[in-house]
């Protein structure tokens, strides 16, 4: 039997490839990171969340013949960040124009004056090098602590690509002095299911799979022995494979290996990431917000991110309502926070945007999603590949966001899946 571990993107379009392969999904759904939960509200309606923002900009015509059986809405979001008390159009370092001309002065020289010359040799040196000190100081420094909980100058760059906006001279000095700025934001257009959340992408797949009985809810890998090519479940079950995928983090897929060598478990004790605690509000109205997502850079805040179910897709709320979630980061090395002291913060977040008051809140919800992102440090990438070498030597073939221990987005994710088969059977 041909084996994939793990229900979600990178699982599915490994499916989606080769679909007499099995799969073996620990949860009682599929979906993995991209899946979604419903909340109840206080009078007993259904709002729908996905886990974190989650929004479709694949430009990969495999991924987007997979997406294409679900109706979608499309949009052109200008995103915004909140600000020292202000909303400035998404990426703030090009739109400076709500801010002090005291703020703009220093940012602009700072900005003139950063060092382009040398290489940067961590995350801190590269902002530093793309934005300059004062830029670093107000706005980045504080904003990246929050997404990545770690010390910036231990982070290596690796991961960067397109994410962070490097803008001109010009672009900085016209963003300070007009708001109608051009939307430089990496994606343009941004893609929903009409129906059934993120998920709802590659629900038709999941369809297809489980009529035909190939995907095996409730079964967690534990234990995988090499020699007889078996792996044995949580629930007491046992399979013999003949391939083995597994979308299941590099951390835990090692510590079901039986004789592992020891500096490969060592390599995976050492990885580090970020959980996302995700706090979900529905409203009784809909509030005013015309942001599907936003930044948050305030430190007074401790969510990094928002996004708006509601605007997402109207299917995710009752008539005449609209929700919002809120994503709150820690590393895998700090202690959960109080669930109760992330739900206040984001009520007093709520009250000091602007957005909606306590009153307005008829559902709720905390949750934690384990593994969110992966943070690079030096060796990250080094100690990563080891161990996905290792593992590909004992025919355990490593896919998706937590198996290529990569910053992968949901469309990678299915290449992943997808692209492993054809680099094995060719
Ligand atoms: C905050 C945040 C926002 C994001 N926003 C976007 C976005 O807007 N657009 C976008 O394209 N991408 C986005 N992504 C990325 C996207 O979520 C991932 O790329 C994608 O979900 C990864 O899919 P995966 O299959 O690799 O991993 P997962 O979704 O984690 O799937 C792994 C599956 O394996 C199962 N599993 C784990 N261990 C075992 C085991 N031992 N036995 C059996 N099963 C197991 C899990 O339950 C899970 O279902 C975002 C990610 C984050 C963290």
């Amino acid at each position: 039997m041909n084996v994939i571990l793990g229900a979600g993107m990178s699982g599915m379009g490994a499916f989606y490839r080769d679909n007499s392969f099995e799969i073996f999904e620990k949860e009682d759904r599929a979906g993995g990171l991209c899946g979604r939960f419903s909340v109840k509200s206080d009078d007993g309606r259904t709002f729908y969340f996905d886990k974190a923002v989650h929004l479709s900009f694949t430009e990969n015509p495999v991924v987007k013949e997979a997406f294409s059986k679900a109706q979608q809405n499309i949009y052109n979001p200008v995103p915004h960040s909140w600000f020292k008390n202000m909303w400035l159009q998404h990426p703030a370092q090009n739109n400076l124009f709500p801010m002090t001309a005291e703020f703009k002065v220093k940012a602009l020289k700072d900005f003139i004056d950063r060092n382009q010359n040398d290489d940067p040799k961590n995350f801190k040196q590269w902002l530093l090098f793309q934005y300059g000190q004062y830029l670093y100081d107000e706005l980045f420094e504080p904003y990246n602590k929050k997404y990545w909980c770690t010390d910036l100058e231990q982070m290596d760059t690796c991961w960067v690509g397109n994410r962070f906006y490097r803008p001109s001279i010009e672009e900085v000095l016209y963003g300070s002095y007009t708001d109608k700025t051009p939307n430089t934001y990496y994606a343009k257009e941004m893609r929903y299911p009409q129906k059934g959340g993120y998920v709802g992408y590659i629900d038709s797949i999941i369809k297809e799979a489980e009529k035909a009985n190939k995907i095996h809810y409730g079964y967690e890998a534990e234990r995988i022995d090499l020699s007889e090519k078996t792996v044995a479940f949580t629930n007491g079950e046992r399979i013999k494979y003949d391939m083995l995928l597994s979308s299941a983090p590099l951390p835990d897929i090692v510590k079901c290996v039986k004789d592992i060598p020891n500096e490969i478990k060592n390599d995976a004790e050492s990885l580090e990431y970020t959980s996302t605690e995700l706090v979900s509000f529905g409203f009784n109205k809909v509030i005013n917000c015309k942001d599907i997502w936003f930044y948050i850079y305030d430190a007074d805040i401790l969510a990094a991110r928002a996004y708006l179910p509601s605007l997402k897709s109207k299917d995710n709320v009752p008539d005449g309502c609209s929700s919002i979630q809120f994503e709150i980061y820690r590393s895998n090395r700090d202690n959960p926070r109080d669930p109760k002291e992330c739900m206040q913060n984001c009520v007093y977040a709520l009250k000091k945007m602007n957005l909606a008051g306590e009153s307005d809140i008829i559902a709720r919800d905390f949750r934690t999603v384990e593994y969110g992102n992966i943070i690079f440090r030096k060796d990250t990438r080094k100690k990563a590949d080891r161990i996905i070498t290792c593992l590909e030597s004992d025919g355990i073939y490593p896919i998706g966001r937590f198996g290529r221990w990569d910053y992968l987005w949901s469309d990678q994710a299915f290449m992943s899946g997808y692209e492993i088969i054809n680099n094995t059977l060719s």
